[in-house]
């Protein structure tokens, strides 16, 4: 049996998970090979699309990076952050990428020129996968610190202005990697979509030796499928709004999302279990591990609330105090073990004599229990406490060395008041308590009644006359 199952333990990759994955990559692939030789098939433009994209891309990269960071810094691992990192990358390059490409954000591009937004394509995608590949070959061992979370923000912001800064003022000075209309292996310059293509292959077959299974690991694998994907169809593809173009666009999103559904996923997972161990904890602070019954903690909250609502309604509240005669000899006689199991069979005598929804039956501690009784009188308690004298006398437990009945008998003190000025919860116990003192003195298997100015009167139950 499960000791303790509230502990919340890491699910790691289910088999569902690696078929789901296995799916996709085969769909991914599949789609690639069909797009690939229809790559350069010009199609319509869709005015907005390339802002919508950029909007997009930036929206998912900041959730999933500040997912990553919050997760690497929880669980203090470095390698987690470094994924953040990656995504964090994308979303600050986008900025000026979508500023620099015409029709990304208006008509003529706000920064730099075609030239530029391709530059910064090529720095993205060679930016993303070579810090996939650093968080792939690190090691799970560093710990993550939010210095470093802090480090990797500002890293990546002035990389991203030093690249924006060369892709548009260093523009003269770089070779020319894109002739519109034309794809990139067209080109003499075949070395940076070759360069840029090759950082992502080997990230991604770096992702797939990664040692430690989880989830996000098999997710960043499909997402940097969709990456080299994406890398391919748009150096084949070329020209802006080619099939492949549009192919592309789609495969980017795609290498964040997946990898962000499987993080709120995950958090779904985890959401669930936090509530099922909650639940678990709940009952567990307010049950008494032995009898199932309520705990002392529980009789003590309850005993206030009723309390409050007596004084409030002006109805009489009354409290059973109840003790196990002579109990030492019980397990003295037939050993502990058989002691419980006498206090879970009197427990569940308990709970058959109390009826209304608001009774409460508790464990006081050892062999004491204590029962609240909403909106009862004396005369009311007093026939609870009796029918379960005459229930356990049915039930007839054996006990050699309780004279002279030889069985298992109960003393019970009985307190009742309407709470009023100078009253209190303690008043009401400490009543109860000194009528089952009296029911102890007096011979013990009965009820004792308290009366409020202190004095207590015990009464016999009709049966035990006969
Ligand atoms: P009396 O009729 O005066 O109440 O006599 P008693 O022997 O019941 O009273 P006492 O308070 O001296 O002894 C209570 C005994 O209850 C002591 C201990 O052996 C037993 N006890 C308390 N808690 C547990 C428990 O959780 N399990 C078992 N088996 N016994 C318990
Ligand atoms: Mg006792
Ligand atoms: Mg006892």
């Amino acid at each position: 049996m499960d000791q303790e199952p509230y502990l919340i333990k890491d699910a790691g990759v289910s088999p569902r998970q690696i078929r789901m994955a296995r799916v996709v990559i085969a769909v991914l692939l599949l789609s690639a090979a069909i797009a690939t030789p229809l790559a350069t098939t010009p199609l319509l433009p869709i005015p907005g699309y390339m802002s919508a994209f950029g909007i997009a891309m930036i929206v998912v990269n900041i959730i999933l990076a500040s997912l990553l960071f919050a997760q690497g810094l929880i669980e203090g691992k470095e390698r987690t952050i470094r994924l953040g990192t990656a995504y964090f990358f994308v979303t600050v390059i986008f900025v000026p990428l979508i500023a620099a490409f015409p029709g990304g954000l208006m008509e003529a591009s706000i920064i730099g020129s075609t030239s530029s937004a391709v530059w910064l394509w090529c720095c993205w995608h060679t930016g993303f996968g070579l810090l996939i590949i650093r968080y792939a070959t690190s090691s799970v061992e560093v710990a993550g610190t939010t210095a470093s979370v802090r480090k990797s923000i500002v890293a990546c912001v002035v990389v991203v202005v030093l690249l924006t800064l060369a892709a548009t003022l260093g523009l003269p000075y770089l070779p020319e990697v894109f002739r519109n209309g034309r794809n990139f292996f067209d080109d003499s310059t075949m070395l940076v979509p070759a360069l840029v293509f090759g950082v992502n292959v080997i990230a991604l077959l770096c992702v797939m030796r990664m040692r430690e299974e989880k989830p996000e690991q098999l997710w960043v694998m499909v997402g940097m499928f969709a990456a080299c994907i994406d890398v391919w169809l748009t150096l084949y593809g070329g020209a802006r709004f080619s099939l492949g173009w549009y192919f592309a666009k789609m495969t980017s999103l795609f290498t964040s999302l997946a990898v962000l559904i499987s993080q709120l996923y995950g958090i779904t997972r985890l959401y669930h279990s936090i509530a099922g161990a909650n639940k678990i904890l709940m009952t567990q602070a307010n049950q008494d591990g032995l009898t199932a019954l309520s705990n002392r903690r529980c009789f003590d909250q309850v005993l206030e609330i009723e309390w409050n609502r007596a004084r409030r309604d002006k109805r009489s509240l009354a409290l059973l105090m109840i003790d196990v005669d002579h109990f030492k000899k019980y397990n003295d006689c037939y050993g502990h073990l058989a002691g419980d199991d006498c206090l879970r069979q009197i427990a569940q005598q308990l709970l058959r004599v109390i009826n209304r929804p608001g009774d409460v039956a508790a464990r006081y501690g050892g062999e004491e229990f204590v029962v609240i009784l909403p909106n009862t009188d004396t005369a009311g308690a007093r026939l609870v406490g009796e029918r379960l004298l005459v229930n356990l006398t049915a039930a007839s437990i054996p006990h050699a060395h309780n004279q002279p009945l030889c069985h298992v008998t109960l003393s019970i003190g009985v307190s009742a008041m309407v709470p009023g000025p100078g009253g209190s919860t303690t008043a009401l116990a400490l009543a109860a308590d000194k009528a089952l003192y009296e029911a102890k003195e007096s011979g013990r298997n009965q009820v004792c009644i308290a009366r409020h100015e202190s004095f207590a009167s015990a009464v016999t139950p009709a049966f035990l006359m006969s």
